[in-house]
């Protein structure tokens, strides 16, 4: 039987929970719906169910430390995101992979862990000690670094305080508010200098806003912008017939 030409492709539907200032949000919502084009051409576009969150109460929540009441936030829009039928998870944001275990606990849909898309690209590299920028937590915290060394063999270097204490105020003063600042994009670079020297191969840019800052052409050190590889995995994955 020859197969119908005119028979459209199956697309996955994306669950997308915003990252968590809308400035990455809306990098994802544009370049997921542009790849699939890409792919499909047409009018093609993604399938998406999206949340979009209010980012103030749960920063606030975050600087209390009380995480037990953002995982219940994030639970009750991950199951709006699964019960509006989306194939798989994509949260928006590297910080927020901390209630990872209790979301894919919780939840029957897929997650696509941004930590897993980073060390599989980085593996693909062939690097094995990485520098990584991202919020306070995500880089002192073990949840991010260890998933890199346990799963993907992967060595992390930090920024010293200073530095870390620049590196979170930046993103949550200023790019999560859309400001972008030369003596800020000068003082990362700084950094990514420094932990180049230091020894790594290249940096993680591990917050979904930092990529708005810093680019590759900015530096010879090579990036790892963390928001581009996991939107190109979420295409693949949204692509993939069988996810
Ligand atoms: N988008 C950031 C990240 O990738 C930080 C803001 C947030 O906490 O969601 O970690």
């Amino acid at each position: 039987m020859s197969s119908d030409p005119n028979r459209l492709p199956h697309i996955n539907t994306i669950g997308l929970l915003g990252g968590m200032s809308w400035e990455s949000t809306r990098i994802y919502y544009r370049e997921l719906n542009q790849q699939i084009n890409q792919h499909l051409g047409g009018l093609h576009s993604a399938p998406m169910v999206l949340v979009n969150v209010d980012f103030a109460p749960i920063e606030r929540l975050m600087q209390a430390g009380d995480w037990a009441g953002i995982g219940q936030r994030l639970l009750g829009h991950c199951r709006c995101i699964q019960a509006a039928g989306a194939d798989f998870l994509v949260i928006a944001t590297n910080t927020m992979h901390k209630l990872a275990p209790l979301i894919e606990a919780e939840l029957d849909l897929p997650l696509l862990h941004i930590a897993d898309v980073v060390g599989q690209a980085l593996r693909d590299q062939g690097v094995t000690t990485v520098g990584l920028l991202g919020t306070a937590f995500t880089m002192q915290e073990p949840f991010y670094r260890d998933r890199l060394r346990a799963r993907h063999g992967i060595q992390t270097l930090l920024p010293n305080a200073p530095q870390r204490d620049v590196v979170d105020r930046v993103i949550f003063t200023e790019l999560c508010h859309g400001q972008l600042q030369a003596e800020s994009k000068q003082a990362y670079l700084d950094i990514i200098d420094d932990l180049a020297a230091q020894g790594a191969q290249a940096i993680i840019l591990g917050c979904t806003e930092i990529g708005l800052l810093v680019q590759s052409s900015d530096t010879s050190v090579p990036l790892l912008d963390a928001t581009h590889c996991h939107i190109q995995a979420a295409v693949e994955m949204a692509l993939n017939q069988d996810p």
